[in-house]
């Protein structure tokens, strides 16, 4: 009696997980994938506990189960790439199914239990092997990688039981003297242990993901599109780790902004914000990095690039800017920018440059507005 409780825990858990995984995915996280492949795996456990219905319709049950522990591993196939957007090969697992399930039928029409087991775990390693296959190169953090190392380590597990299965000289496993086998309790317990093991680690990369993408929204300005400073400044840090040639930054200021503001209103001056980053982020793209410091401040961070090279191409987006066709409330408004650069010296903090790019900066504005002003004077006179 304890026994049997103690059997049920297993299907329980994995409709719990079931379960859980629908509840991820009623948040957008996560997928469909997950719920049916632990709902399937769930629903075989309990069919195996359940006892076994009078000749011939053990063998009936039997396949059933099989076929739900082969399609719950086919649905996690199909999860575990998804995350990657990836597929296995539909036609692949299709020829796996049917050869499984139908080598697994004979067998056990036959009463041939052992013969039925090697079927259907070849056929659910084969399943993993070609998920396996359809992620490998695709993990991004330790949780996915986890996934591929039990994905493997599953495949190997469920191999070595089929070499002693089929190595196996004792009795032949028939339908009435299977349950009492030791291969029954090993078979039960590898496969529950491993779904746990799998679940956990799903829910821990799930939990990954969304500590990522927090972290990369908490980094986006959202009216502009770009980096916030905060998302400005740890960029520039993981740029500085790896900088190696020449590299300029420059800083950005649109020209009287605050006479947008007071003439078409403070939504306006926030479209004007928006155009801005956009063009920015536009013309910068893979070159380097843009940033919003702050109010109609702009940064950016230009990789590749000397001086000379930074000055030509802060003087395009200087002429850009002015260009922009601006449509209602702003139409007809020409909105320029001033711009301070400063080439960043080999081995400097990126502080000590963006300093500069505010001295010439502050001259730009000084000296009548929409200019640009590089050079790297160590100055930020008063006027
Ligand atoms: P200058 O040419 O010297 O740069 O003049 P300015 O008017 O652009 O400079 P100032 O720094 O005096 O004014 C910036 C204004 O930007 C003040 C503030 O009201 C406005 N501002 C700051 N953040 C936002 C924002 O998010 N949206 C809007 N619409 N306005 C903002
Ligand atoms: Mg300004
Ligand atoms: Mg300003």
């Amino acid at each position: 009696m304890q026994a049997d409780i103690l059997a049920w825990l297993v299907p329980a858990a994995f409709a719990t997980f079931s379960g859980a995984f629908l509840v991820l995915r009623l948040h957008g996280i996560g997928s469909y994938w997950w719920v049916a492949s632990f709902g399937s795996a769930g629903l075989a456990f309990a069919a195996t506990i359940l006892p076994p219905p009078p000749p011939p319709f053990p063998a009936v049950k039997a396949v059933i189960e099989d076929i739900l522990f082969l399609l719950a591993l086919i649905f996690f196939a199909y999860g575990t790439t998804a995350r990657f957007r990836r597929r296995p090969g539909r036609r692949v697992l299709g020829a796996i199914l049917f050869v499984s399930t139908a080598g697994a039928t004979v067998s056990a029409l036959h009463g041939s239990v052992g013969r039925e087991i090697v079927f259907v775990q070849t056929g659910c390693a084969l399943i993993l092997l070609e998920a396996a296959r359809a992620m490998s190169g695709a993990q991004r953090h330790a949780g996915d990688k986890l996934l591929f190392a039990l994905l493997l380590a599953l495949v190997i597990g469920l191999s070595l039981q089929n070499i002693l299965l089929a190595g196996s000289v004792s009795e032949p496993l028939t339908f009435e003297n299977w349950r009492g086998s030791p291969w029954s309790h090993v078979f039960h317990m590898v496969s529950s242990v491993i779904g746990i093991l799998f679940a956990v680690t799903i829910l821990v990369s799930l939990g990954l993901d969304m500590i990522e993408k927090l972290r990369r929204f908490s980094e986006i300005d959202v009216l502009s599109g770009v980096l916030n400073r905060r998302g400005f400044e740890d960029a520039a840090r993981s740029f500085e780790e790896r900088a190696t040639g020449s590299s300029a930054v420059m800083i950005v200021d649109v020209d009287r902004f605050k006479t947008i503001n007071d003439d078409f209103g403070h939504a306006a001056g926030d479209l004007a914000i928006a155009g801005i980053g956009h063009l920015l982020e536009t013309a910068v793209g893979r070159r380097g990095i843009v940033g919003r410091l702050g109010g109609e401040e702009f940064a950016v961070l230009l990789e590749d690039g000397d001086a000379r090279e930074a000055h030509r191409f802060a003087e395009d987006l200087r002429r850009a800017l002015g260009e922009i066709a601006w449509g209602p409330p702003l139409a007809g408004r020409r909105i320029t920018a001033s711009i301070g650069v400063s080439a960043l010296r080999a081995g400097e903090p990126l502080a000590d440059a963006m300093q500069r790019a505010d001295a010439n900066l502050y001259r730009a504005k000084r000296d009548g507005r929409d200019r640009v002003i590089s050079g790297d004077r160590d100055e930020s006179r008063a006027a």
